[in-house]
């Protein structure tokens, strides 16, 4: 992207030279046909150079887009990601269950317990909220 940059005001900067050069013959010899042939060709000069600035804008273009693209991507995953943190957060129902520990003791089952269920992206994820 900076390379692209530096090259467009490299040659935008060559380019005024160039046209303040034919300004300057112009305005010297504005009459006569001596300075018309010189502007012609300093005018068939800078062409070739004219069609090298319409690739790099054309470059330009391109890397934008992709920039825009990758941007609206991110701005797109960070909206997902918002709505999962608040759901995390927020969402789900509300579960009240007793919990065996698994090694069958005397206390078994446990609780109750609060848990928050929330689903996200077809996977349960259980939110331990404490003693209910
Ligand atoms: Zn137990």
């Amino acid at each position: 992207m900076k390379e692209v940059g530096k090259k467009i005001k490299e040659f935008c900067d060559w380019l005024n030279s160039i046209l303040s050069e034919a300004d300057k013959l112009y305005s010297q010899e504005k009459e006569s046909l001596k300075g018309s042939q010189k502007a012609l060709q300093f005018l068939s000069e800078i062409s070739p150079y004219i069609r090298e600035l319409e690739t790099l804008i054309q470059d330009f273009k391109t890397m934008l887009s992709g920039y825009q693209r990758i941007h609206e991507r991110a701005v797109k995953e960070e909206e997902r990601a918002k709505k999962i943190q608040w759901r995390l957060k927020y969402g789900g129902c509300t579960v009240i269950k007793f919990v065996p520990c698994g090694k069958n003791c005397r206390g078994c089952p446990h609780g109750p317990y609060r848990y928050r269920v929330v689903k996200i992206g077809g996977k349960q994820h259980w939110i331990y909220e404490g003693k209910a």
